[in-house]
């Protein structure tokens, strides 16, 4: 279908500004979760092509750290326009190798990545320090940023563009040099950042992607020691191996979520229920910011499903590229395995399915998974305490705010939660009490400008540090101080 010979022939590594094999020679096959076909032999990375990046980025960063910030500022505008010129090739890559619907995801994906570049190129312009009073006599305090060094990228597979240059771009315009490990089931889309970023004409070594197995070749990165800083996007699980390996290095870890969207009594419903639809349904319900638990106050229930219930029928499950599909397949088989089992414990325990619960027939590939509506969620059940990450509205009622609260929190996740209420005094007791990093009020859970900060609460299972324009920039420079004594 839209597999050419283009994409097949720039599926290699990129290492120290060369476009190269693994140095086993061995590839794994990038397989489309829409059609089934293979769109590229994927370079199966070693240890040794992973510490080979990692040196070259090492020596890249000598130089590349001690050009002007204006300079850099110039090379992420750079690459924005590089992207800009690539973007329907790009964007259609993700929908291929991803799953995601084009028009109404892939190319918005491809626009914030392109966003990211040009905000972190104007941030890092404004980026002041200060200088401070001094107790000593004669004494001047002042406080610089400088870049940390080489950093490991390790990102997933369900925002792979975005999340890429969500780090990529703070890393660069901070000074920093990258080498990057995508998810191995969206290689190709992140091989194909990585050859617009090369068009933009930075040092080599700057930036490198290394692709194959997180096991050997994140490990690799995370652990080595000419990496000074780790920005890690993925599973709770993987999380914990990787901030285990890069003990000591600085972190950035954006983790697994189970975030509620809360519905309570005073709420505006037909608003609710469209938000829960794009909570839960957005890539298919593959984001770290779905709603994996929809949380109704009794009294509402019935006119809440009333609402709901129309519009995720009028979901459209199908190809991709088709402009009038709004959820695509999901990305992988463990992720669909992982909803069957979910939606199978649910429904043994005593949930009803209102619509979808299982995979979708008479498609190209057993990845389509209907939207599903699971009602009488109760707590004990698997689908409310784990992340789901398919595309399940599990509906679970209270019967006082303080409930709701105490539900919401049961979770080991603390990443984005929601409340739909009419009450600014509701709105500000839920923001002050949800043990999360981003509490939207009357708005989706996946609702997030990427300027802002985000990230998970302390304690919880869903990271630390913070992503999001000026966030970002900070996590990647070093705060340093320099005394002067004048006297
Ligand atoms: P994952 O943890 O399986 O993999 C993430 C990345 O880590 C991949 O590139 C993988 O190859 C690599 N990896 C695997 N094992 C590794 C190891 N031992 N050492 C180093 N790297 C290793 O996650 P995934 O399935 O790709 O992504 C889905 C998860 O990501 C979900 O839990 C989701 O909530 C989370 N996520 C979080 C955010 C956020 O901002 N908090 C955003 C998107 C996704």
């Amino acid at each position: 279908m839209r597999v050419t010979e283009a994409i097949r022939m720039r599926c290699k590594m990129f290492i120290g500004g060369e476009w190269v094999s693994a140095s086993s020679g061995k590839t794994f096959a990038a397989v489309s979760p829409a059609t089934g076909e293979v769109i590229g032999e994927i370079p199966e990375g070693t240890r040794d092509d992973a510490r080979r990046a990692v040196l070259s980025a090492r020596q890249a960063q000598e130089t590349f750290g001690r050009i002007s910030v204006f300079d850099r500022a110039a090379i992420c505008h750079a690459i924005a326009d590089s992207l800009e010129g690539h973007k329907r090739e790009l964007a259609e890559l993700l929908s291929l190798e991803q799953g995601k619907p084009l028009r109404g995801e892939a190319i918005p994906e491809v626009e914030e990545a392109i966003g990211d570049f040009r905000s972190a190129a104007e941030d890092v312009k404004r980026l002041e320090t200060s200088v401070l009073p001094a107790a000593g006599r004669g004494k001047r305090i002042l406080t610089v940023r400088q870049p940390k060094g080489v950093y490991a990228i390790i990102t997933p597979w369900n925002w792979p563009l975005s999340i890429s240059a969500q780090y990529l771009a703070p890393c660069l315009a901070a000074g920093n040099t990258a080498v990057l490990v995508p998810a191995p089931t969206t290689s190709v889309c992140v091989l194909k950042l990585a050859e617009c970023i090369d068009d933009a004409g930075l040092p080599p070594g700057t930036v490198n992607v290394v692709t194959g197995p997180g096991a050997v070749v994140g490990d690799e990165i995370a652990g080595h020691s000419n990496t000074a800083a780790v920005a890690f996007t993925g599973s709770s699980a993987t999380g914990k191996a990787v901030a285990a390996r890069a003990a000591g290095k600085s972190l950035l870890l954006e983790l697994g979520g189970n975030g509620p969207l809360i519905v309570l009594a005073d709420a505006d419903l037909a608003a609710a229920a469209e938000a829960t639809v794009s909570a839960c349904f957005l890539n298919a319900g593959q984001s770290c910011s779905a709603a994996e638990r929809i949380l109704v106050h009794e009294s509402v229930a019935v006119p809440f499903m009333n609402e709901l219930m129309p519009r995720v029928l009028r979901l459209c499950l199908g190809d991709p590229f088709d402009a009038r599909t709004t959820i695509g397949p999901l990305n992988n088989e463990a992720v669909a395995a992982k909803t069957d089992a979910h939606i199978r414990d649910a429904v043994e325990h005593g949930a009803a399915v209102m619509c979808g619960g299982s995979r979708a027939n008479g498609f190209p590939t057993r990845l389509f998974y209907p939207p599903t509506v699971l009602s009488g969620v109760t707590p004990t059940m698997l689908i409310f305490r784990e992340e789901t990450f398919g595309p399940v509205a599990p509906i679970t009622t209270f019967s006082s705010d303080d409930e709701a609260i105490e539900l919401a929190n049961r979770s080991s996740y603390g990443l984005l939660m929601a409340v739909f209420t009419k009450t600014l005094s509701n709105a500000f007791y839920f923001a002050d009490r949800l043990e999360a990093g981003v509490v939207n009020v009357n708005e989706s859970s996946n609702y997030w400008e990427p300027h802002t900060p985000f990230g998970g609460k302390a304690g919880k299972e869903s990271g630390f540090g913070r992503v999001g324009g000026r966030s970002t920039l900070l996590e990647m420079t070093d705060l340093k101080t320099i005394v002067i004594n004048t006297d």
